[in-house]
């Protein structure tokens, strides 16, 4: 029997209704964003996960860096891609530090990585760099819980480091693999690239390099160093080389049955 007198109700207790599920993940979206704020977490000397008081470094590109009337993509020409030919990922690696090292040896990061396809009527392959196809309809985007995984108004998606609870629901809604989890301490990072044990992580487009009117460091990397086989550039733009090779030549995205709109093309494939 209740000892509670007159501050009880006679009436049970109410279920949850929908708006109070709304709510609750306001709150904690926002209870998860200000607790970052105010903490800030050192991962190596002179780099943070996130700084105290200010934007993370992935929401500060979205808030400063977006130009909307811009999409960045990509285009690969596969017939230019070597086989053997690794030096997009190595400078990926170099550029976002990620490569490990000899004590500690690479991750198993997925920021872009070389993929063989075979035709299994002809037996002939193809190799290919594979990285995050920045969809325009992302699906990691849709699934993530906190808001960490993002896509800015120029069509580059991030992952927002502050925010980023480590469920993996991403991982699993990308159909491209193109995303990975951090399982260990990380070391030697770079300070445009923070990284964090528990979090997960994908290919930025190199937007602290876009943002100051650079190019991907894969992109320069092939150029420089291999076959040129990586265009970059506003697909948005009729003018741009990438927008007039599309119209020119015929391109495809990977699985373009699954209507993601991947920001990469293939040509050649
Ligand atoms: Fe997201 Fe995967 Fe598409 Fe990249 S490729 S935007 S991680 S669904
Ligand atoms: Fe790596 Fe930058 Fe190329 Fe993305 S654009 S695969 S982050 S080098």
């Amino acid at each position: 029997m209740s000892n509670c007198g007159s501050k009880c109700s006679s009436k049970a207790a109410k279920p949850a209704q929908p708006a109070d599920i709304t709510q609750f993940d306001f709150d904690r979206r926002r209870f998860l964003s200000v607790s970052a704020a105010a903490a800030g977490v050192v991962l190596a000397p002179g780099v943070m996960l996130y700084g105290v008081g200010a934007p993370s470094p992935a929401h500060a590109h979205a808030d400063h860096g977006a130009d909307a009337s811009k999409r960045w993509g990509m285009l690969i020409d596969v017939n230019k891609c070597d086989a053997d030919c690794d030096v997009c990922v190595h400078a990926c690696a170099d550029e976002n530090g990620w490569q490990g090292t000899h004590d500690r040896p690479a991750s198993d990061a997925q920021w872009i990585r070389k993929v063989t396809v075979r035709d299994p009527s002809t037996n002939h392959t193809q190799s290919l760099p594979v990285m995050c196809q920045h969809c325009a309809e992302p699906p990691c985007v849709d699934v993530c819980p906190t808001g960490a995984s993002f896509k800015r108004a120029d069509g580059i998606v991030l992952v927002d480091k502050h925010i980023c609870i480590g469920c993996r629901y991403c991982m699993v809604a990308c159909p491209y693999k193109a995303r990975s989890f951090v399982h260990e301490d990380v070391q030697d990072q770079k300070t445009h690239a923070p990284r964090g044990k528990g979090t997960v992580e994908s290919c930025t487009m190199c937007v602290h390099r876009i943002d100051v009117g650079g190019t991907p460091a894969c992109v320069e990397a092939c150029a420089e160093k291999a076959g040129g086989a990586m265009m970059f550039g506003d697909l948005n733009d009729p003018t741009s080389d990438i927008s007039k090779h599309i119209a020119t030549y015929a391109t495809r995205q990977i699985r373009a049955d699954l209507g993601v709109d991947p920001g990469v093309r293939y040509q050649n494939l």
